[in-house]
């Protein structure tokens, strides 16, 4: 990472360099000039107070990230973590207030405060309530639940608003700093799904914040269905009643109807048996078994095919179980596939402003970023044609949704530099005469 300091120089000078020859000026306005209004970002001297921020304030950061992570936010129960969020920005001169869903939102006024810039991280883990989740330093590594996945990215939120605090800048286009609720699983994006919908008029642009790295930035929205097969039956006991249809058999059937279906590595298709439920002792015929499945695609057909495929399987064990079944004289078995969650597919466009910012900030902290596609609370505005990236937050990390999870901060500050950079390319700087 000292590489990375020296190249950071020298494309300061650099940058310099090219706008000693520009007038100077403030606030310009968006679509034109980009280029130059980027540059007029990142030489800014109030921006190098911002970015030199993190640098001297590491261990703070990660003392945050570690605390934060030890307040459990399991789905649907992030109120706590929200709570320590909403101090930690309001403690950096944010007017901060929560909405209905339970979303943090920090608002750093702008000049112009009819268009917004928002930034986000997910406030909830995968982790139930109960799931251990003490953070245990060792060495340069941090290890917990949920360190990473979202620690990182919710300690970027208050450090960014910070460091912009502490360098005194003022945004042209008003900045949002939001702790978002449900991104994970069944959370189902309801957080952004409310956001954009507050805020839809008025927003320019998203910057997602989530996990670690800086080696990558997803421009394009992963398509997704999350499903749960029910399967019920009359149930009883496993020696007097044997014989009758029994759900777990029905499942386990369906189950390997399903594993066989195949998926076409292009366009990428692939599906998971997540979680499975059901029975009451190991001594009688259950009376319910549940499934749930989670399909993802590049392509929204192969989406539609894979659920149908899914209650067509469900449908053939049922059917071999009965079939097989000496006794239906106490019922059958019911079945059903209900669809916990979708989220919707969407791209953003090559030639986009929010783009061109990113790749500044990569250009002026010497990162390469390659474009990805992944499921994140980008998916809503990308699929409503609102810019919206999502990118790590910098450092290292891994285990991401298992209880080994871990992070490793050296070299953070790149990711919360291009972060920041990135949100200031969007949002402007307001002129002096403006503050
Ligand atoms: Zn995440």
């Amino acid at each position: 990472m000292r590489k990375h300091a020296q190249q950071l120089f020298v494309n300061c000078v650099a940058v310099s360099v090219i706008l000693l020859g520009m007038p100077a000026r403030s606030a310009i306005p968006f679509a034109s000039g980009r280029a130059a209004h980027l540059a007029q970002v990142s030489q800014n001297p109030q921006t190098r107070t911002a970015l030199d921020w993190f640098k001297a304030h590491l261990s703070w950061i990660n003392d945050e990230q570690a605390r934060l992570t030890e307040i459990p936010a399991p789905p649907f129960a992030e109120g706590q973590r929200a709570e320590a969020v909403k101090v930690l920005l309001a403690a950096v001169g944010l007017e901060v207030h929560l909405d209905k869903a339970g979303n943090v939102i920090g608002e750093l006024r702008g000049a112009n405060e009819r268009e917004i810039i928002l930034i986000a991280a997910h406030l909830d883990t995968v982790f139930p309530a109960g799931t251990d989740v003490k953070v245990r330093r060792e060495k340069d590594r941090m290890y917990a639940p949920g360190i990473s996945d979202n620690g990182t990215g919710l300690v970027s939120l208050v450090a960014i608003a910070r460091a912009l605090h502490e360098a005194r800048i003022k945004p042209q286009r008003t900045v949002l700093f939001v702790a978002d609720v449900g991104e994970e699983g069944e959370g189902n994006l309801r957080g952004m799904r409310a956001l954009v919908d507050t805020y839809r008029d008025r927003l320019k642009a998203v910057v997602v914040m989530d996990g670690s790295g800086t080696e990558h930035v997803t421009t394009k929205a992963l398509a997704s269905r999350r499903m749960e097969a029910i399967i019920t039956g009359p149930g009883g006991h496993s020696w007097s009643d044997f014989g009758i249809p029994n759900p777990i058999n029905a499942l386990v059937r369906a189950s390997v109807r399903f594993l066989n279906t195949r998926v076409p590595a292009s366009p990428r298709t692939t599906f998971n048996l997540g979680q499975v439920e059901g029975g009451t002792s190991v001594n009688s015929i259950p009376h319910e078994a549940r499934l749930k499945v989670d399909v993802r695609s590049e392509s929204e057909d192969e989406l539609v095919r894979l659920e149908n495929a899914l209650r067509e399987c469900m449908a053939a064990g049922v059917r071999d179980e009965m079939e097989s079944a000496r006794d239906r004289s106490k019922g059958k078995l019911e079945w059903k596939v209900e669809t916990l969650g979708s989220r919707p597919g969407g791209e953003l466009s090559s030639d986009s402003p929010l783009l061109a910012s990113l790749r500044a900030a990569d250009e002026y902290t010497s990162n390469s970023s390659r474009i990805e596609r992944a499921s994140t609370d980008a998916n809503i505005p990308l699929s409503l044609g609102i810019d919206a990236i999502a990118i790590g937050a910098g450092g290292n990390g891994g285990g991401a949704h298992s209880l080994l999870e871990w992070y490793e901060p050296a070299g953070r500050e790149l990711g919360l530099q291009r972060a920041l950079l990135t949100v200031l390319g969007v949002s402007g700087i307001a002129s002096e005469k403006g503050k």
